[in-house]
């Protein structure tokens, strides 16, 4: 039988960086299909293809890194049974939830990893974290996910957690789609592969802002966001989305907002939360006033789909209630 076909898109990050033998500092790869001399025997269990698209730290990208990922799928998509996506872990749960957005309805896995010490590094968990990822890559999912230590995650409802080896990333909102054991275990929860048509729009706009709200919150620094053109505000608000409705009022800001037709976005601040407008007074007016609910969507999550939306002309108070990737659960009507 034929190995399946995998395609290692190369986008930075610590993984990608190796210990110089006569300096001993890190840095980058010089020729990434040295990465194969790490793993030499994964090439008996499939035909693997390495490509460099950009080698930075996560840090330093930006919404137009994820449209060049985005890209580069779509035109090798038909070529290969699946992708790993290496990148810095710093910002994963952020691209993994765009890819998301930009490449819906996939028939085969894009699989994103990385590593908190580097490949060439004594100790690394880079070579089992690649290894995984191109073995999940060749299974029967077909989703944006991430691969880290001994978890399966849905990209979209990640978070990075820690900086420890085993906990680095976490669905708080959301159960593992697996578990890298002996054997790899996938969850009937996953999306499996079938043939579906690939809805392929990979741009995103930028200019949102994100507020996270603290005791004492300047109402007037919505102004400054929206004079400074901002299309889109999430608002981080207390508890399950509670925004101050007494001093420091934000509801007029969030009224004007909505008049001129610009979105606001209610988030939380809890580590497992998930926003309910419903629940009191500070949400309940905040949604009278023309916030929409993020529902249980990561932060990480609304960022990506609020860029995708605006770059994509939807209905911003629509799009935030649609399932578009599984970024969100909603309640099935009986
Ligand atoms: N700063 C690095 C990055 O995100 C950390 C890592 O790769 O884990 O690119």
């Amino acid at each position: 039988m034929a190995r399946p076909r995998i395609c290692l898109l190369f986008c930075g990050g610590t993984i990608g960086m190796v210990q110089d033998s006569k300096t001993g500092v890190l840095r980058p790869l010089q020729n990434l299909s040295d990465i194969i001399q790490y793993f030499p025997k994964i090439q008996k269990e499939l035909q693997l293809d390495v490509k460099p698209v950009i080698n930075i730290d996560s840090s330093n990208m930006n919404p137009k890194d994820w449209t060049t990922i985005a890209e580069k799928i779509y035109s090798l998509y038909n070529h290969y049974d699946g992708f790993v996506v290496a990148q810095g872990t710093d910002t994963m749960a952020y691209s993994a939830s765009a890819l998301s957005y930009a490449l819906q309805n996939l028939s085969k896995p894009v699989v994103f990893t990385g590593a908190l010490i580097p490949l060439g590094a004594l100790g690394s968990d880079g070579g089992n974290n690649l290894i995984y990822a191109c073995l999940l890559a060749t299974m029967d999912i077909a989703e944006v996910c991430i691969v880290f230590a001994n978890k399966i995650l849905r990209g979209n409802r990640t978070k990075k957690y820690h900086e420890s080896f085993v906990e680095v990333f976490h669905s708080p909102n959301f159960p593992n789609l697996g578990e890298i054991g002996r054997p790899v275990v996938l969850h009937d929860w996953r999306k499996k592969r079938r043939k579906r048509l690939l809805q392929f729009q990979p741009n995103f706009d930028p200019k949102i802002s994100v507020l996270k709200l603290f005791p004492g919150f300047d109402e007037k620094i919505i102004d400054h966001v929206l004079n400074r053109g901002a299309k889109g505000i999430i608002l981080e608000g207390f508890g399950p989305g509670n925004i101050p409705f007494l001093e420091h009022s934000l509801i007029p800001k969030i009224q004007k907002a909505a008049e001129h037709g610009i979105p606001i976005i209610i988030a939380n601040q809890m580590e497992h939360g998930i926003t309910n407008l419903n629940a009191y007074e500070g949400g309940f007016r905040a949604r009278k006033a023309g916030a929409i609910s993020s529902h249980d969507m990561t932060t990480e999550a609304v960022i990506g789909k609020l860029m995708w939306a605006l770059a994509n002309n939807k209905k911003i108070s629509q799009i935030m209630n649609e399932d578009l990737a599984g970024e969100i659960t909603i309640e099935k009507k009986a």
